[in-house]
């Protein structure tokens, strides 16, 4: 159960990075990626998933 980030779409803004509470976000090729095996999708945490809420991108942020 994890989320991805859709490389084309993100624009390396790095909102979504200090937000996640499993910092499962990391800069990767000049954007950002998802670590699939820590992403928990905010469960447990908070009622919605965190960088889906901050990314002000559409469907940059999809579920892996
Ligand atoms: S859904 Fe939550 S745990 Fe997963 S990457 Fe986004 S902010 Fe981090
Ligand atoms: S908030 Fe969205 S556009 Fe910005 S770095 Fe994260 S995934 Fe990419």
């Amino acid at each position: 159960m994890a989320l991805a980030i859709v490389r084309d779409i993100c624009t390396a803004c790095g909102d979504c990075e200090s937000i996640c509470p499993t910092e499962s976000i990391i800069p990767f090729k000049g954007v950002y990626k998802i670590v699939a095996d820590t992403c928990t999708e905010c469960e447990g945490k908070f009622d919605t998933a965190q960088c889906l809420d901050v990314c002000m991108e559409d469907d940059c942020i999809v579920p892996a």
